[in-house]
């Protein structure tokens, strides 16, 4: 595949760009995976709460890809927190996949209130030792999460899957990860297609390299070090997603992109999701 791959902190790699499937509906779930498996996406990023764990593993089986040349990642929702429940929770998971290892099992929010992501994270190393997942992590954890997690488990999460655009760029939290090696994974990358995409300075930056606002979006999360997944139904669009690596932005194009950093999420605040 045309697409690299990164050296998590483990010693496994993943591909640096992949297929986000929330919100697409389980029966269209197989069509879309199949869609972007064709375009060369080899990573593709589900979890239990979506709902299509199964019709993105139909896609797998049926695209006849060597299981080692594919990169799964699930994540276990936050009603199923807790040791013993995390690791039914999982073999529900794997089960709905059709797989009998994941790649990358993330913890999906930390849910601070319950006081038991370190139970939890627990479950993830057994899981890990057992062979049943390639490497574990978490998602949208703050800092204070991933310090208290880093205190009192031994297993460095090999990612953070958070929020990351150009419009809340994370400085706090990519710094924290590249000190304890920790992958940064950005979800809604594209802003989830909505403002940023027509900002002008993106549509300047685009129009200057012959390229979309979505690919000149993407190239500045890889030029950045991010892991990407962005999500679409649109074979276009999914085509348009992965064609990001035969071009560059310069450093004015990374300047223009740095001062759009307003600090403002999309989605839910971390410490506020139960
Ligand atoms: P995204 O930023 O990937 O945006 C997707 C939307 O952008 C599409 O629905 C479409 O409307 C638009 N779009 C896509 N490609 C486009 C293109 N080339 N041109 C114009 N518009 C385009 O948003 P997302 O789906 O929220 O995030 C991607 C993935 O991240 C998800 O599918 C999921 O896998 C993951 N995610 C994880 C969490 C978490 O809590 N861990 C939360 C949200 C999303």
């Amino acid at each position: 595949s045309k697409v690299p791959t990164l050296t998590l902190n483990n010693g496994t790699t993943m591909p640096q760009l992949g297929f986000g499937v929330w919100q697409v509906p389980d029966a269209e779930a197989t069509k879309a995976v199949a869609t972007a498996l064709e375009a060369g996406y080899r990573s593709v990023d589900t979890a239990a709460i979506y709902g299509n764990e199964e019709g993105t593993g139909k896609a797998l089986a049926q695209s006849g890809i060597a299981r080692e040349d594919l990169f799964v990642t699930t994540k276990l929702w936050n009603g199923d927190q807790g040791y013993d429940s995390t690791l039914r929770a999982f073999d529900v998971s794997l089960d709905k996949l059709g797989l009998d290892y994941v790649d990358l099992y993330l913890i999906h929010w930390p849910k601070p209130a319950a006081d038991t992501y370190v139970d939890t994270y627990k479950a993830f190393e057994k899981i890990l030792a057992d062979g049943r997942a390639k490497a574990i992590g978490v998602s949208n954890f703050l800092p204070e999460h991933l310090e208290r997690l880093l205190g009192e488990t031994s297993v460095v999460p090999a990612v953070n899957q958070i929020e990351l655009h150009p419009q809340l760029q994370q400085a706090e939290s990519r710094a924290l990860h590249a000190e304890r090696s920790i992958l940064t994974e950005a979800w809604s990358p594209l802003g989830q297609g909505k403002g940023l995409l027509e900002v002008p300075t993106v549509v300047a930056i685009a129009r200057k390299h012959g390229r979309s606002p979505a690919q000149v979006v993407l190239r500045w999360h890889l030029q950045l070090g991010n892991v990407v997944i962005p999500k679409s139904v649109t074979p276009s669009r999914i085509q348009e997603n992965i064609d990001v690596f035969g071009f560059e932005l310069d450093a004015d194009d990374l300047a223009a992109f740095a001062a759009l950093d307003e600090g403002r999420r999309i989605g839910s605040h971390p410490a506020e999701v139960n």
